[in-house]
């Protein structure tokens, strides 16, 4: 799997389908959003639809 550079949502794509940006193999751990509405970390993430996001990009 790989994750986008620009908003860390994780896909098999080399292109992010959330956001068309660049992914890239290079990411640690991750997060699943089920309710980003309700979820402060997808706040502080700019996160805005629910899925898998990685922590760290590189
Ligand atoms: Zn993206």
């Amino acid at each position: 799997m790989r994750a986008c550079k620009q908003c860390s949502f994780i896909s098999p794509d080399d292109v992010c389908p959330r956001c068309g940006s660049a992914t890239s193999k290079e990411w640690q751990g991750y997060l699943v959003v089920i309710d980003h509405e309700k979820s402060d970390i997808a706040k502080k993430m700019s996160i805005t639809s629910n899925g898998k996001y990685a922590l760290r990009v590189r």
